[in-house]
Protein backbone atom coordinates (compact mmCIF):
# COMPACT_ATOMS: atom_id res chain seq x y z
CA UNK A 1 0.00 0.00 0.00
CA UNK A 2 1.27 3.68 -0.93
CA UNK A 3 0.48 6.49 0.75
CA UNK A 4 1.75 10.29 -0.08
CA UNK A 5 1.89 12.30 2.55
CA UNK A 6 1.13 15.86 1.23
CA UNK A 7 2.83 18.56 2.98
CA UNK A 8 1.41 21.81 1.30
CA UNK A 9 -2.47 22.80 1.23
CA UNK A 10 -3.75 20.88 -2.49
CA UNK A 11 -4.56 24.44 -3.75
CA UNK A 12 -3.12 27.32 -5.58
CA UNK A 13 -3.31 29.59 -2.08
CA UNK A 14 -1.77 32.65 -4.02
CA UNK A 15 -3.56 35.76 -2.15
CA UNK A 16 -5.57 38.75 -3.23
CA UNK A 17 -3.97 41.71 -3.36
CA UNK A 18 -5.12 44.06 -1.37
CA UNK A 19 -7.10 41.62 0.72
CA UNK A 20 -6.91 39.08 2.97
CA UNK A 21 -8.55 35.80 0.83
CA UNK A 22 -6.69 32.73 -1.24
CA UNK A 23 -6.93 31.54 -4.08
CA UNK A 24 -8.68 27.60 -4.05
CA UNK A 25 -8.08 26.35 -7.21
CA UNK A 26 -5.96 23.66 -7.63
CA UNK A 27 -2.05 24.44 -7.34
CA UNK A 28 -1.08 24.87 -11.23
CA UNK A 29 -4.86 26.04 -12.61
CA UNK A 30 -5.21 28.45 -15.68
CA UNK A 31 -6.22 31.63 -15.66
CA UNK A 32 -7.76 33.54 -13.22
CA UNK A 33 -7.95 32.65 -9.25
CA UNK A 34 -10.72 32.13 -6.98
CA UNK A 35 -12.16 31.77 -4.07
CA UNK A 36 -15.25 29.35 -2.80
CA UNK A 37 -15.34 30.42 0.18
CA UNK A 38 -15.49 34.39 -0.36
CA UNK A 39 -18.23 36.61 -1.78
CA UNK A 40 -22.21 36.88 -0.73
CA UNK A 41 -24.15 34.13 0.18
CA UNK A 42 -27.38 33.98 -1.52
CA UNK A 43 -30.87 32.82 -0.35
CA UNK A 44 -29.88 29.13 -0.75
CA UNK A 45 -27.20 29.53 1.07
CA UNK A 46 -24.34 29.25 -1.67
CA UNK A 47 -21.81 31.81 -1.88
CA UNK A 48 -21.14 33.15 -5.53
CA UNK A 49 -16.72 33.11 -4.68
CA UNK A 50 -14.85 35.93 -5.41
CA UNK A 51 -12.69 35.70 -8.69
CA UNK A 52 -9.45 37.97 -9.48
CA UNK A 53 -6.71 38.00 -12.06
CA UNK A 54 -3.55 36.50 -12.39
CA UNK A 55 -0.49 38.72 -12.06
CA UNK A 56 2.76 37.98 -14.02
CA UNK A 57 5.39 36.41 -12.53
CA UNK A 58 2.90 34.84 -9.86
CA UNK A 59 3.65 31.30 -8.89
CA UNK A 60 3.84 30.84 -4.87
CA UNK A 61 1.52 32.13 -2.46
CA UNK A 62 3.26 34.59 0.27
ZN1 LIG B 1 -5.01 30.68 -8.06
Amino acid sequence: MTERRVEMPHVCFIRKPGDVIRCTEKPDHEGDHFDYLSGVTDSKGRRSGVRWPRRPGETQFD
